[in-house]
């Protein structure tokens, strides 16, 4: 066997080990690791892919290579017709072979502005900062995520009800919707992500987002169901990894007291009630618009921003840009057991 290999190899042995350490030390169920699908891993000196046709060569041991040759789409014409990104490692599986691509981070721009978006279990929404001035009231709307979740939580449950007797069926029938409804999850907040880069792109912005980590879900007791943080976090996964790979700057700011503090006056509420905030001081506007501006205020002070200074009292209630509206296409799957309708 090629020495290169052998790198990664031990690669591979030693995240495998490293997962089994961590679920030990977290005490969640685990076995003796073994790797029963058959695969190979080689970095980018350890095999060769002819852009052009698509052979991949992979030398074997001394004067012995196998030679394959890759289905290659339009898509994958895209990637490697672009001389500006080079191959990373190479994953060869029984059915497919994936190439990982490299790009250098891209040059960011001069910042004309500042996009700031509080993120909702139904939507982003922001507000775009030029000079001193809030200039625009932006959201992005997504509400078919939580009802994609309640659908699919309703049909887990009546899984488990149905194979009671079965928890090996239910178990793996129960997987295989937590797998269907990430992928449609996932698919809409692509979506999302790019008409918000693409907005904060054209507009020379830099956006900030509220750092999620570290937040507890709250119980939603009306649907008697945990709305999970997940899809806001998996959002922000998305719209940082775009940002980069289009050379957006993103910053993330500290969300405390964000929902509850007025921008004005500076005093901070007790509720976090109703849509409008409303404080003594007289200003009152969309709460998740007040939660932006929060949010950029925060990045102003901790210089996130640039040394933004801006004056939220000289703000007008601008009429709202919608960056991505609800996706009516959306399809309740047609097997759906729940009588919760898609939302406009
Ligand atoms: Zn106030």
């Amino acid at each position: 066997m090629c020495a290169q290999h052998l790198v990664s190899a031990f690669e591979v042995a030693g995240s495998i080990l490293k997962n089994h350490r961590r679920r030990l030390r977290k005490k969640l169920p685990a076995q003796i690791p073994f790797v029963r699908r058959l695969f190979m891993k080689a970095e980018n000196q350890a095999y060769k892919l002819d852009r052009v046709n698509g052979i991949l060569d992979l030398p074997i041991r001394a004067g012995c290579h196998v030679k394959l040759r890759l289905v290659m789409s339009e898509y994958h014409r895209k990637y490697l017709d672009d001389e500006s990104l080079s191959l990373g490692s190479m994953t060869l599986l029984p059915d497919k072979v994936i190439v990982t691509i490299r790009k250098h981070a891209p040059k960011p721009y001069a910042l004309a502005s500042v996009l700031s978006l509080d993120t909702n279990e139904r939507s982003l929404d922001g507000v775009l900062a030029k000079e001193d001035q809030i200039t625009a009231v932006v959201r992005a709307e997504f509400p078919e995520v939580s009802v994609i979740q309640s659908v699919h939580h309703d049909k887990r449950r009546m899984l488990q009800k149905k194979k009671s007797h079965d928890r090996r069926t239910a178990k793996r029938l129960c997987a295989r919707e937590g797998k269907r409804e990430h992928h449609r999850i996932d698919h809409r907040m692509h979506e999302v992500a790019n008409a918000v880069l693409s907005f904060a792109e054209e507009r020379k912005s830099m956006i900030i987002l509220e750092d999620l980590t570290g937040i507890k879900p709250r119980r939603d007791k009306g649907f008697n169901r945990r709305i999970s943080m997940w899809p806001r976090r998996k959002l922000h996964q998305i719209i940082e990894y775009k940002a980069a790979w289009r050379g957006i700057p993103v910053a993330k700011v500290d969300p405390r007291y964000s929902s509850r503090k007025c921008p004005v006056c500076g005093r901070i509420q007790d509720s976090r009630k109703g849509a409008e905030f409303v404080c003594g001081c007289g200003w009152h506007i969309d709460r998740h618009i007040n939660a932006s501006i929060n949010l950029l205020q925060t990045a102003a002070s901790e210089k996130a921003a640039g040394g933004l200074r801006f004056d939220p009292g000289a703000f007008q209630h601008d009429v709202v840009m919608v960056l991505c509206g609800p996706n009516r296409t959306v399809r309740l799957e047609p097997n759906g057991t729940s009588g919760i309708r898609a939302v406009a």
